[in-house]
């Protein structure tokens, strides 16, 4: 079992395996709108040069003629365009996370709210796991969060991401 500070509400009994590749097209980037911070924004935008040559040539074109994010807001800032029904970075995979992974740092350029999914933060400095019907769970119809998907604990399998949120403070909003 991994070894975290961060607390994890529902780290003993919650489970997630992520099966992008195996199974999932990546169900969570199709129709995903992530909203970017000023911050993340400004990330995203300075490495468009390495970003722009592993996006669908579609996603790609839309960059043309607009920005990536658009005029609608989420949680308090932009959200990321949708392209032909898949977020603009997505392309068999978040390019994202493969420019950052490329660079040694797969979070570096992949916002906060995907990097961290299925963990949400509470607001007090704890997290919890996101499971079907827990804590008025939306998304009960997407196979990896449902609990009985896997025996695979989410703290050993999120490690990684565990890892990031260990690095946010306890102050941590996604606002
Ligand atoms: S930024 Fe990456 S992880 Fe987030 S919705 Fe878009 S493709 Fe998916």
């Amino acid at each position: 079992m991994s070894k975290t500070s961060l607390l994890v509400v529902n780290g003993a009994t919650a489970t997630f395996d992520c099966s992008f590749g195996r199974g999932c097209v990546g169900l969570c980037c199709q129709h995903g709108e992530p909203s970017v911070t000023p911050a993340e924004y400004e990330r995203i935008r300075d490495h468009l040069p390495q970003v722009l040559p592993h996006l669908r040539p579609e996603a790609a074109k839309s960059l043309e003629s607009d920005d990536f994010i658009g005029a609608e807001i989420k949680l308090g800032n932009p959200m990321v365009r949708v392209v032909d029904g898949w977020c603009l970075f997505f392309n068999e995979g978040c390019v994202l996370h493969k420019v950052g992974a490329l660079e040694g740092n797969f979070s570096k350029y992949k916002p906060i709210q995907c990097t961290m999914f299925p963990l949400e933060p509470n607001g007090d400095g704890s997290w919890y796991v996101r499971q079907w019907n827990h804590e008025g769970e939306q998304w009960n119809d997407l196979f990896c969060l449902n609990p009985e998907n896997t025996t695979l604990k989410a703290i050993d399998t999120m490690a990684p991401e565990i890892a990031v949120a260990e690095t946010l403070g306890p102050d941590f909003s996604w606002e």
